[in-house]
């Protein structure tokens, strides 16, 4: 990598939308660690997917909260942007939590303020299958519910970022038509470059920019092409939004996970509801690309004609700009 943007990395917030880590109390955290050493200064890391009852991901959010509010002298749960800019100061990683999928609300508005109390700063609606909120992208397309759109007026009435990653088409229309703040999809991929149903079409793209959104960049192989984690091929992910809309509305949500002692590939096989043939879910060895890629993806981006400020946005400071309008308002 060229010595100024080795610079500019190392100088740069670097922001990443959406861990894929599997949401479990039993999960050891030190393996965030890997986050910082790769010079991400944020992560949103979920504590729930609509897989789980709603109990269980109040106690995965129960355990990370306490661990992290254990480790003050390593990491800071974030409240607003200005505390993340507080923790790179004193060398501390960021971090959030997101929530996939509104099972988590147990049908109940009053849920939303509770997990943003907790930390969740980030909510998405549906996780690939329907449910009383929204219409998830593996699914019969419903629309948002009377309940969902309640959910997007609070969620922009307490400060949480409005995620329309893994729901169906109609309903992330109904979203970004129904929030007074931008919109973002965290961890989705254009489905121009990779046709594939977590994927998401040039109106939804375009519709996500109107509102000021960022899409953050999806590193699992299977949302990419053909299992193909290359640099290049998520160069060219990158691009397509960029040209389609401006390089200010792309960003990084890798979707990634450390390797934990939980065999993800047996998770995706026993619920084919939630992750149904035909969607690569039955692929090998799934490749998961993550932040050790961004040196050699910025050079590549740079390679391409994109100035320093572009990569800078797509870094962090898209996103970061997001959650000044979402979180701090
Ligand atoms: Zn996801």
């Amino acid at each position: 990598m060229a010595r100024d943007l080795e610079q500019l990395y190392r100088e740069a917030l670097v922001w990443d939308a959406h861990a894929g880590v599997f949401p479990s109390p039993q999960i050891d955290l030190n393996l965030l660690d890997e986050w910082q050493q790769q010079g991400a200064s944020y992560v949103s890391i979920n504590v729930g997917f609509d897989v789980m009852d709603w109990q269980e991901t109040l106690a995965t959010l129960a355990a990370y909260r306490r661990w992290v509010l254990d480790h003050p002298d390593r990491f800071v749960l974030v409240s607003n942007t200005g505390d993340i800019d507080r923790a790179r100061a004193a060398g501390k990683f960021a971090l959030s939590f997101d929530i996939e999928g509104m099972n988590a609300l147990n049908q109940d508005i009053n849920m939303v303020s509770l997990y943003h109390a907790l930390g969740v700063r980030q909510m998405l609606f549906a996780y690939n299958l329907n449910n009383t909120a929204a219409g998830g992208c593996h699914d019969r397309d419903t629309g948002l519910s009377a309940f969902g759109r309640e959910v997007v007026q609070e969620m922009n009435r307490v400060g949480m970022i409005v995620d329309c990653s893994h729901a169906a088409y109609r309903t992330t229309m109904d979203i970004m038509q129904t929030s007074c703040k931008p919109v973002v999809f965290s961890h989705s991929n254009p489905a121009a470059i990779w046709d594939h149903q977590r994927n998401i079409n040039d109106e939804q793209i375009r519709a996500c920019a109107a509102t000021g959104g960022v899409i953050g960049l999806n590193g699992m192989g299977i949302f990419l092409g053909d299992n193909d984690i290359g640099v290049d091929t998520m160069a060219r992910h990158v691009r397509y939004i960029s040209d389609l809309v401006g390089s200010e509305h792309s960003g990084i949500g890798f979707d990634y996970s450390p390797d934990i002692d939980v065999d993800i590939g047996v998770i995706l096989r026993s619920r084919p509801d939630y992750w149904p043939a035909g969607q690569q879910y039955d692929t090998r060895d799934i490749k998961h690309g993550g932040p050790a890629q961004l040196p050699a993806l910025i050079d590549t981006l740079a390679d391409m004609g994109f100035a320093d400020g572009d990569i800078r946005g797509f870094l962090g400071e898209n996103f970061h700009r997001v959650a000044v309008a979402a979180w701090n308002g």
